[in-house]
């Protein structure tokens, strides 16, 4: 058996090919003992390159003249000079303090042992006048000791502690910090589904949360091919709800989360087993088609994102191949992720 995983493992990564990248670590060997050897080191795992378009030039002055606060040793927050006060006064402070560095540790706790030094988040929190662009999501990273990006906050968007939906949320925007690290320039089918599985799935939140199942359960899901090739993965069907309440993730979250307990079946693994193992052979899945385009392709064309599809049909064929998957069905069916969906659920009954 062991001789088997081994050959497999070898196939996929013969598959990956001799690359231009460079990555600081490799997949294991020895799949059973291989949650020790997956530690990789943060400091000098590649991270994306910051390649600050001019239009994200204000994010950099705000950085620039922004407060740092250490809150914790995971966890910094940059405060813009107009909202010093404010945060100095304990409104954004207890806030983000209490709410952010928890949901951190708990994100973490997936990751344990998993990087070697520890990593540090950064919230950048956004002034009311360049929220809509910055707030929200992943934005550029300034902070040599951070991951390539932060999350930029907007204070005013998060009024409760322990309510559920922002917790999901906010932990959804800090996985995309982490996974961003592995591979900036992975399709959004996978960067999306990677940030809800892991609150979701791996930390349980799904069952504390009936509106999230019940969406599920009403939603008919997009096939990988459908996801790739003629679905906006941002299109918003679910305009009063979190994101993740959309068509689009929630078939983005079952993909993922299919691979996940493929890897767990087949390798014995725990979750948090699996979603290492899991970063590893995507941050070493070969971009042959993106790096055809050169070193600085144009993001926005057409043939950037030609290249980004297929690029992410090989990664699809290449955990079939791994998990004994038909590719196809994989590709062209939801035929697998109905499983996972019959799960979710089960949690309503
Ligand atoms: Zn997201």
């Amino acid at each position: 058996m062991k001789k088997i995983i081994l050959l497999l493992l070898c196939v996929v990564m013969s598959a990956c090919g001799p690359k231009g990248r460079q990555h600081a670590y490799v997949l294991p060997d020895n799949v059973e003992s291989k949650v020790e050897s997956l530690q990789l080191d943060l400091a000098r795992a590649p991270k994306a390159k910051k390649v600050l378009a001019d239009e994200d030039r204000p994010l950099q002055e705000l950085f620039e003249k922004s407060e740092l606060r250490i809150v914790n040793d995971n966890f910094r927050v940059r405060v813009p000079p107009e909202l010093v006060e404010k945060y100095n006064a304990g409104g954004y402070k207890a806030k983000l303090g209490l709410l952010h560095a928890g949901i951190i540790d708990e994100l973490l706790s997936v990751f344990d042992g998993f990087f070697d030094n520890k990593p540090i988040f950064y919230t950048y929190i956004i002034p009311e006048d360049m929220s809509k662009k910055y707030a929200g999501h992943p934005i550029p990273g300034f902070d040599d000791d951070g991951f390539s990006m932060a999350y930029g906050t907007w204070p005013g968007g998060e009024a409760w502690l322990d309510y559920i939906p922002v917790r999901i949320n906010i932990m959804h925007e800090y996985a995309h910090l982490i996974q961003e690290n592995f591979n900036a320039s992975k399709h959004e089918l996978f960067t999306e589904g990677f940030a809800d599985v892991v609150p979701l799935y791996i930390l349980g939140y799904e069952s504390k949360y009936p509106e999230y199942v019940q969406r599920v359960a009403d939603t008919e899901i997009y096939s990988v091919n459908d996801l790739l090739a003629k679905v906006d993965m941002y299109e918003n069907d679910a305009p009063d709800e979190i994101c993740s309440f959309r068509k689009t993730y929630i078939s983005s979250y079952a993909l993922v989360r299919t691979i996940l307990e493929k890897i767990e079946e087949k390798f014995d693994m725990t979750k948090e087993e699996a979603v290492k193992l899991y970063l590893n052979i995507y941050a070493m899945s070969p971009e042959t088609n993106q790096e055809k385009l050169g070193p600085n392709p144009d993001k926005n064309s057409k043939e950037w994102e030609e290249a980004r599809v297929q690029d992410s049909r090989v990664l699809i064929e290449n955990f079939a191949r791994l998990l004994d998957m038909d590719a196809d069905k994989l590709l062209n069916t939801t035929e697998y992720q109905q499983e996972v969906l019959q799960e979710i659920r089960k949690l309503s009954e």
